[in-house]
């Protein structure tokens, strides 16, 4: 008898893609292809590429960046995070504990997972940080300007609450 398909709808998911080592554009589209292939990820949507100021440590290389909507059929946000780490490791992330905000070949990070709300070292629900990004608020409202997040606030509103400016396809911050 054949297996009973599973008829829960996917969850939507949206990463953050960053790099500032070597050829941005390049990694982030390497990171794309990987994503793309992971079992039970179909990927909804790609902002544009954006150069974007770094945040923190000033003394670094621009970055590259871009949100994705992801539907993942596997409601495991844990098994994102997992896949996603994976696909840093894969592309050869050397992580340097003493500098967690220094240059990297590729970021990857979990934005938000469905409305799912957690705070644990391991993983926080939606990304800690991505209220105060205007490199991640600006693409994500690229291509969900109508998305709300579990507090209630929108994209729209997080934008313009953070101060920066946006020139073509640069964002300063
Ligand atoms: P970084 O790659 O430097 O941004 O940090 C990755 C670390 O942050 C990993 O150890 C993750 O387990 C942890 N982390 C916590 N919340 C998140 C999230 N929402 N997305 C990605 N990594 C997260």
């Amino acid at each position: 008898m054949a297996e009973p398909r599973s008829c829960k709808a996917p969850v939507r998911a949206y990463i953050s893609l960053g790099s500032n080592l070597g050829d941005g554009p390049a990694h982030l589209a390497e990171a794309r292809r990987w994503v793309a292939a992971l079992p039970g990820v179909t990927v909804a949507a790609a902002s544009s590429l954006y150069r974007t100021e770094p945040q923190g440590r000033k003394d670094q290389p621009w970055f590259v960046n871009q949100v994705l909507a992801l539907d993942c059929g596997d409601p495991c946000a844990d098994a994102l995070l997992s896949a996603l780490l994976g696909i840093e490791d894969a592309m050869g992330r050397v992580r340097d504990p003493v500098d967690r905000f220094g240059p990297r070949l590729i970021d990857l990070d979990v934005l938000l997972f469905g409305d799912e709300v957690r705070t644990e070292p391991r993983l926080t629900l939606p990304h800690p940080r991505l209220t105060e990004r205007a490199f991640v608020l600006v693409p994500l409202r690229e291509i969900a300007p109508d998305l709300m997040l579990p507090s209630g606030q929108c994209v729209q509103d997080l934008a313009r609450a953070v101060p920066h400016r946006v020139q073509g396809d640069r964002i300063f911050q």
